[in-house]
């Protein structure tokens, strides 16, 4: 279903890292159109261009920069909201918007566990939105009003390059080690006087994202529930000196024997409904399989394709597990506002956006 006229969007959390990107994913976007932007109570009632510090390279949209940032607790006057907004207030603001009747599609943290919202892959799970009926009817929430998340970056890449492995041959192991980008830390994020010529080893309830988010993302929709695919993950997590681009090493253990070749093609040849039906954001190939030994680096390869492909290289046998490989996307774009921009476009091509004339 293509809508006969564009989508109005609002975006909460507008002026941080991952609102900037959607309001630069949205621009153009043959779909939907930014209508609201909102933020925290610094920025409301300011111009967008005096409340942001705008951080990417492209311009700001001249149309948005004149637009009054809103407060984020008047829902409404919208067919759809996307949620840039802090763990700190998303889950409760959130709930406000969806039981006005507004489908929200969120990047935070605060629902994407909750059994009846989908955690959404639209290439890996699309079948999850099937939650969408359960929520309507434990929640309540007026229709076309939902939840749907997407997961945490470092999450998405990983789930991105271990679901055709576990379609294929079946994941039992993993170990994953992060390199991840500073943006990823929101705006203005961390100290430069930390993060210059230096590494963290630790991010705040990452680890935790990592070793949950992709069985419910691989789970298997079943009776109304996604049963969590059973695979066991160890992550260890640092944020590197880098501006965007998650990278992941990971090692895997699988089910059923496979060769490295095996394993290259099931990746490479990877793609799925958002593909399938052209939706706008969709990347030809959902997973770039990359031969050279140095590759994928987030400088280099991080912008490839939109933002949003997963870059998998280094394909390898491990001495301890069956293989490893080293696997990148864009944390602010496939990792946030671009993979919410396409759990929204695979709802409306399924019809589950109200304001559809
Ligand atoms: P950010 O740069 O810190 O931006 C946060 C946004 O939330 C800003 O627009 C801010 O508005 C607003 N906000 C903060 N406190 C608020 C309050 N009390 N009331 C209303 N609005 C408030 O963060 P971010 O990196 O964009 O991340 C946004 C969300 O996406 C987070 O939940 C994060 O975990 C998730 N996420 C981020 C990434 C990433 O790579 N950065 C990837 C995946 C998911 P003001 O400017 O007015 O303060």
């Amino acid at each position: 279903m293509i809508p006969e006229r564009p989508l109005r969007a609002a975006i909460l959390g507008a002026t941080g890292a991952v609102g900037q990107r959607f309001i630069a994913l949205l621009e153009n976007h043959p779909w939907l159109e930014v209508a609201r932007v909102a933020a925290s109570e610094r920025s409301a009632g300011k111009r967008y261009r005096e409340a942001c510090g705008w951080l990417l390279q492209t311009t700001m949209p001249a149309r948005i920069g004149e637009m009054v940032v809103d407060d984020v607790y008047s829902p409404g006057g919208v067919d759809l909201a996307f949620s840039a907004l802090n763990s700190e207030i998303a889950g409760e603001v959130e709930l406000q918007w969806a039981r006005s009747g507004v489908p929200v599609f969120s990047n935070a943290r605060n629902h994407r566990m909750e059994s009846d919202v989908p955690l959404m892959i639209p290439e890996i799970n699309p079948e999850h939105l099937g939650l969408l009926q359960v929520q309507e009817t434990s929640r309540g929430f007026p229709w076309p009003g939902f939840i749907v998340t997407n997961a945490n970056c470092s999450s998405t890449f990983l789930a991105m390059a271990l679901a055709p492995l576990h379609r294929a041959f079946g994941v039992e192991q993993v170990s994953v080690v992060t390199l991840q980008a500073l943006s990823g830390a929101g705006y203005p994020g961390l100290s430069a006087l930390d993060t210059t010529g230096n590494v963290i080893p630790f991010i705040g309830g990452e680890e935790s994202k990592l070793e949950t988010e992709p069985q419910k993302i691989l789970g298997r929709f079943i009776g109304g529930a996604v049963e969590h695919a059973p695979m066991v993950i160890s992550a260890q997590v640092n944020r590197v000196p880098v501006i965007d681009g998650h990278t992941e090493s990971v090692a895997v253990r699988l089910s059923n024997a496979a060769s490295l070749e095996d394993v290259r093609r099931v990746l490479q040849d990877f793609s799925g409904e958002p593909q399938a039906e052209g939706l706008p954001s969709a990347p030809s190939r959902p997973i770039v399989v990359l031969d050279d030994p140095d590759r994928p680096q987030p400088r280099l390869d991080a912008d490839r394709e939109r933002g949003m492909v997963t870059f998998v290289g280094g394909l390898r046998p491990c001495p301890v597990f069956d293989f490893k490989m080293t696997v990148l996307g864009h944390n602010t774009v496939r990792g946030a506002a671009g993979g919410s921009i396409l759990n929204a476009e695979l709802a409306v091509a399924r019809g589950l956006l109200g304001g559809l004339s």
